[in-house]
């Protein structure tokens, strides 16, 4: 029986571990830290069990609910209300309802020129009568939109999407991993709003994410369980210091030979970014109009507002509402790089500004704070590793399970197995 070892129980590394174990692959997966599933994760705010991480995914190509229902679990889509934005004047909109990453794809459209401004529009509106084949070499995602739309669309619609979304500037992404297709299309169609109009309607109909009955973490019981029942060795608490083709060193001197090593972590990854999830539970009978919707993204520098995101996870999942008291709200408010020092108090604040209604501090029935760091470079090649995971595949669940996937069914190729 061939063997592997898989670097990290996020969810890359569970679902390439399970592919390999069904394709007669034996495998053990090494966990630096004492839990599985990375960024999804749990926690208990006001006696809730909720997700500490990542809270839905995209629906793209069914990579994602396909996995869940073989797990047995139940997909559930959020509410159809839609995300707001929070514009750098203090106003709030809802996002233009047809839109790729706030890609508009009708620039003219009222919800466009709320946000943007007419001039705004009108500049965007020139995309349409330039050729499909300008800018469409750019891989910079941030100078694809600005030569096309112009820079209000970029600023006010589109960064403060892929910032919320992928914690970076448009400037620094990359088109292709963050809208693939993207670029074929607006060469095949002739503009960038024609091509978000195609892919939009190529997407499977609904909402672009959903979520799982219970919160994401369900996801990495399943995955869990369901390895151990193949036989899969998971060890926890076994930091790995360095991997090469035949096998891996851990921190404690140990080292383990394989026949394939699968890196599903960063190992070298210099110069980490940090966010905040800040978690309230409230008793706020004020909430329960959902005044926006499903949440709000924010412009940076909006009306002194240092949230860059808000959720207002009750609203938005009617498996969580379902799960509350009678006027009892989850609001989920993402920071870049804030100290956790009064952190309660100035979520509370930003929340009242961002859903426009008074929060009194005493009606907090909970609160907690939890840090990721997401590393700021990729994990570079190693000879003969296989990589998985955010550093090879982008960020986001669909990313790494469908990147996770091929390479499994690559590997199981070379293996013969
Ligand atoms: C706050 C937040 C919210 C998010 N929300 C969403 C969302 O709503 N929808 C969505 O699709 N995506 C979301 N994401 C992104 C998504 O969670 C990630 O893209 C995905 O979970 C990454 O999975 P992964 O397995 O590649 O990496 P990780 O989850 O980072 O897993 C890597 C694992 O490797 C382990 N590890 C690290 N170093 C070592 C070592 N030396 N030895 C052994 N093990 C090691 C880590 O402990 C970890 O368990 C969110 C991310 C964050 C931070």
């Amino acid at each position: 029986m061939p063997s592997a070892v898989v670097v990290g129980g996020g969810v890359a590394g569970l679902v390439i571990a399970r592919e390999l174990a069904i394709g007669g692959v034996a495998v053990t997966v090494i966990e630096a830290s004492d839990r599985l599933g990375g960024k999804v994760s749990r926690h208990t705010v006001a006696g809730i069990e909720l997700d500490a991480g990542a809270e839905s995914f995209a629906t793209r190509a069914g990579t994602v609910a396909t996995l869940a229902e073989s797990l047995g679990l139940a997909v559930e889509s959020p509410s159809p209300d839609g995300a707001w934005l929070q514009a750098s004047d203090g106003r709030a909109f809802p996002l233009p309802k047809t839109s790729l990453l706030g890609i508009p794809s009708i620039p003219l459209a009222a919800d466009v020129i709320e946000v943007v401004g007419l001039a705004g529009a009108f500049r965007a509106q020139l995309d349409e009568l330039m050729l499909g084949f300008a800018a469409s070499k750019e891989r910079n995602f941030g100078k694809l939109v600005r030569r096309r739309m112009g820079a209000a669309v970029l600023e006010r619609l589109v960064a403060p999407i892929t910032l919320g979304i992928h914690s970076r500037h448009p400037d620094e992404l990359d088109v292709d991993v963050v809208a693939p297709g993207l670029r074929a299309m607006m060469s095949r169609v002739g503009s960038l709003a024609h091509a978000v109009r195609e892919l939009r309607a190529a997407a499977p109909a609904g909402s672009a994410v959903s979520g799982l009955g219970g919160g994401i973490f369900e996801l990495v019981d399943a995955l869990a369980s369901d390895l151990r029942k193949r036989g899969v060795i998971v060890r926890l608490s076994s930091p790995v210091a360095s991997v090469d083709a035949d096998g891996v060193t851990l921190a404690s001197g140990e080292r383990v030979d394989t026949d394939t090593v699968v890196l599903a972590t960063a190992l070298a990854a210099p110069g980490e970014t940090t966010i905040t999830l800040a978690t309230l539970v409230l008793d706020a009978p004020q909430l329960d109009r959902a005044p926006r919707g499903t949440g709000l993204l924010v412009v940076p520098g909006a009306d002194g507002i240092r949230a860059k995101a808000l959720t207002h996870s009750s609203a938005k999942w009617p498996w969580l509402a379902a799960r509350l008291g009678e006027h009892q709200h989850v609001v989920r408010l993402s920071y870049n790089r804030v100290s956790p020092e009064g952190l309660r108090e100035q979520a509370r604040t930003d929340a009242e500004k961002l859903l426009g209604v008074e929060i009194a501090a005493s009606s907090i029935l909970g609160f907690d704070s939890v840090e990721w760091a997401q590393p700021a470079t990729a994990q570079p090649a190693i000879a003969g590793v296989t990589l998985v995971g955010e550093g090879a595949a982008g960020t986001g669940l669909a990313a790494v399970i469908g990147q996770a996937r091929s390479e499994a069914e690559r590997l199981l190729g070379d293996l013969g197995a």
